[in-house]
Formats: structure tokens, C-alpha cells, sequence
């Protein structure tokens, strides 16, 4: 088949792997591994379907190879660590919806029905491992050919309504295979999100959806095709997906240290932070997380028409120190001049003096808020150049803490 075979046994611990599958239930690759194997991708780990007892097979697997079995509640399934590939297995089973956009119910059933449960064509193919089927694609929805041919195609005109969330995951593949949904797909994507389809998800779906779309190299091409189809206006009518602004933060975030994913996800809030407020609380990042993003969505932009190139240091220092990489980003992605942004990150964000408040109470200084206030304004004029070296650090900051004219 296609040197399919050669690929699967040319996997780091294969040979292994198909010499310990004896006396366990048929076994086969499943999903995203066997899409990536005929593109010639090397996966990074194997979703290894069970037509059987998976956490047992996991065991039994880990006991011949010498791995660790770590097993999850959800779904009866289980993961081998500790091989030169690390294997998720799940017994192969039905899903059925009992309300559009929630969980699915599950049950163990066969390969076939466990491949018609899936989200794309080529995302429902498996390739045997066990005796004679070891290397054989399962193909029964014509993923390879849509594959080859660039196509995203849903497995049941269903698809978007029980599960909004694989209207995120059409546009990222996509984007990534540079692939274009097949034209009944596409009909019945813009149905979904006619009718709604995409409100029925709870936020940390979305999230983890948004969040592996807006990781891909492709990000501003899936943005787009968001817009197309208006699934950013259908997630919160105040959701703007703009790939040319995407693009240039994610861009921008190399420069600033910032988080590449954060800062797109700022992108898609600034058209309206407060009215997205609660939009981004739903999606329940961490605080830390959600915090950036809503401070570069408010500041970003803003930040761009008051920096200005070969601005005073202290002034620079005093108007970025709060802001978080993501911030800057924006602010370069929406015209801020490079230089005061670059200066910031490579000269003041770690500028420190080499006096602190426990030297001036040394020197006599009574703990007060002046005295902080008179390390702050030491170190403004230390980033102005105006003050260097300890001993004029000290001499400045008593001076100042003390009232004397500065
Ligand atoms: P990626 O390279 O993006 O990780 P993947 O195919 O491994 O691709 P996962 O999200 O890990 O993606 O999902 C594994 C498999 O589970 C998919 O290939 C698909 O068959 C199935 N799957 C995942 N999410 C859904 C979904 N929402 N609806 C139906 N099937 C899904």
C-alpha cells in the first residue's frame, strides 16, 4: 500500500511494538497519525484504537516493553509512556449526542463505527497492526483521496450541528494541509453557523479548539476562513477575525517575547474588549493568561500613537513597565515605531539600581512611601543617563528622600 507499511514499521519502537501485540485484541492506528503518515509527516505520538479492553492492553503492552501506564477516567483510555513513541489507547467506540454542542454518550463498538464517530474523512482512516491486517489502511469514507485532493470533508450532514466545534477544526486543517472545504461541507458549516450552531459549546471547547488553531503556522489563513464563513461573529458578535492584524502580532510576538497565541487572542478581542469580557472569562484561561490578554487587547493599540522613536528612556520606562509582552506586541502591530519598543525590551524592562530602600534606612531615612518614590525617580533619571554608578545612585536617592531640591 503505498510504502504505508514500510512508514508505520520505520516508527521509532514499531518493530517492537508488533512483536508484543500477541494474543491482545486487533489493534490499529487511528486519526491524526495515519493523515500525517500519507502525507510523509512523522507523528509524535500514536491514538492506537482497541477493538477490546484498552487500559488492559495498555498494561499488558507496557509489562512487554517496559513503559508506564497512565489510565484516564473518560472513555476508557489509556497511555503508555516510556516507549520510543508514546501510545494513547482508546477502545475503538460509538458516540451518540444527546443534546447538540455537549459531550458526547459513548459505547464500546468496532473500527467502523469507532471511524464514522470522527470529524473528517482523513481524519477517520486506521491502519491495522495485528497479524495479517499489520499494515492495511481502513479507509471507508474516502479520506485518502480527499486528502490528496485537498478536501474537508464532514462524514454526515449532522456533523456541525452535534459538534460546533469542528467548524474550528475544518478551518485549521484547512489552512494547515492547504486544503479547502469540499462544497457540500461548506454548505452545511454556514448552515451551523446560521443556526447558531457554535453558542451550544461551552467556552473551555472553544478554547482548547481556538487555542490549536491560532498555534498553527497557518493561523491568519484559518482567521480568514472564520470570516468568510462569519464563524468569529457566531462564537460572540463582537469577535473580529482579521488575519492581516493577526499576522502582524504573531510576527511582532517574536520580537517581544510574547506569547504568539495570547496576542492572536487579543487580536480577536480588540475590536470591543469590555463587551468580550465575559466571552474571554468563559474560556477559562488562567489568570495570568487572561489578564495579558485582555491588557494587550485595552493597551495595545493605544500604546502605538504615544511612542515615539528616541523618547526620553524614563518616559518609556514609565509607560511599558506594566504592560505585558503581549501589549507590545499589539502596539507594534499597530504602527508603534520599533525603536522606543526595542530599546524597552533590551535596555529598561531589567534595569535595576544597585541601591535599594534598605541602603537609605541605613543612611538614616525613615521607611515611607517617599522613600520609594525617591528610588523610582533615582532610577528615571539613571535610564536618562543623568546618574551611574552606585555611589551617585546613593547621593541622588538620599537627596531625594530627604526633600533637598533634586
Ligand atoms: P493534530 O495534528 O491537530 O493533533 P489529530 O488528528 O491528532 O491532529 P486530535 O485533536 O488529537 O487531532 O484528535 C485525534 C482524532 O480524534 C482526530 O484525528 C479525529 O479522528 C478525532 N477527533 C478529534 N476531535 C474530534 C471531534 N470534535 N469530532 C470528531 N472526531 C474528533
Amino acid at each position: 500500500m503505498d510504502g504505508l507499511r514500510e512508514r508505520i514499521e520505520a516508527l521509532p519502537g514499531m518493530p517492537e511494538l508488533l512483536g508484543a501485540l500477541d494474543g491482545l485484541p486487533p489493534v490499529y492506528v487511528v486519526g491524526g497519525a495515519v493523515r500525517d503518515l500519507l502525507r510523509g509527516a512523522q507523528p509524535l505520538d500514536l491514538d492506537v484504537a482497541v477493538e477490546g479492553d484498552a487500559p488492559e492492553a495498555a498494561r499488558a503492552l507496557a509489562g512487554r516493553l517496559g513503559g508506564e501506564v497512565v489510565e484516564h477516567d473518560r472513555f476508557g483510555t489509556a497511555t503508555v509512556t516510556g516507549l520510543p513513541l508514546e501510545l494513547n489507547l482508546a477502545t475503538t467506540r460509538r458516540e451518540s449526542y444527546a443534546a447538540p454542542g455537549a459531550l458526547p454518550d459513548v459505547e464500546p463498538a468496532g473500527l467502523a463505527e469507532d471511524l464514522g464517530r470522527r470529524d473528517f474523512t482523513f481524519n477517520a482512516m486506521a491502519v491495522g497492526l495485528s497479524g495479517p491486517d499489520a499494515g492495511v489502511l481502513h479507509d471507508p469514507h474516502g479520506g485518502r483521496a480527499d486528502l490528496d485532493a485537498g478536501l474537508v470533508r464532514v462524514l454526515h450532514d449532522q456533523s456541525f450541528i452535534d459538534d460546533p466545534t469542528r467548524l474550528l477544526r475544518a478551518v485549521r486543517y484547512a489552512a494547515r494541509l492547504g486544503a479547502e472545504l469540499e462544497p457540500h461541507t461548506d454548505d452545511l458549516a454556514r448552515a451551523a453557523i446560521a443556526a447558531g450552531a457554535p453558542a451550544t459549546v461551552s467556552g473551555k471547547r472553544v478554547r482548547d479548539e481556538l487555542i490549536d488553531l491560532l498555534a498553527e503556522h497557518e493561523a491568519p489563513t484559518a482567521l480568514k476562513s472564520m470570516r468568510t464563513l462569519q464563524l468569529d461573529r457566531a462564537l460572540h458578535p463582537a469577535l473580529e477575525a482579521d488575519p492581516e492584524r493577526a499576522s502582524s502580532v504573531m510576527l511582532a510576538a517574536g520580537e517581544t517575547g510574547a506569547d504568539p497565541v495570547l496576542a492572536a487572542l487579543a487580536v480577536l478581542i480588540g475590536g470591543d474588549p469590555a463587551a468580550l469580557g465575559s466571552w474571554l472569562d468563559g474560556l477559562a484561561l488562567s489568570r495570568d493568561e487572561r489578564d495579558r490578554v485582555a491588557r494587550a487587547a485595552v493597551s495595545g493599540p493605544g500604546l502605538a500613537g504615544v511612542l515615539f522613536t528616541e523618547m526620553p528612556s524614563s518616559e518609556l520606562y514609565d509607560l511599558l513597565r506594566r504592560e505585558p509582552p503581549e501589549a507590545l506586541a499589539l502596539a507594534l502591530a499597530s504602527g508603534a515605531p520599533g525603536e522606543p519598543v526595542l530599546r524597552y525590551i533590551a535596555d529598561l524592562a531589567g534595569a535595576r539600581l544597585a541601591v535599594t530602600g534598605d541602603d537609605l534606612i541605613a543612611a538614616g531615612v525613615r521607611p515611607s512611601p517617599a522613600l520609594g518614590r525617591a528610588l523610582e525617580e533615582t532610577l528615571r533619571r539613571k535610564l536618562d543617563g543623568q546618574v551611574s554608578g552606585r555611589d551617585e545612585e546613593l547621593a541622588l536617592a538620599l537627596e531625594l528622600a530627604r526633600g533637598a531640591p533634586g
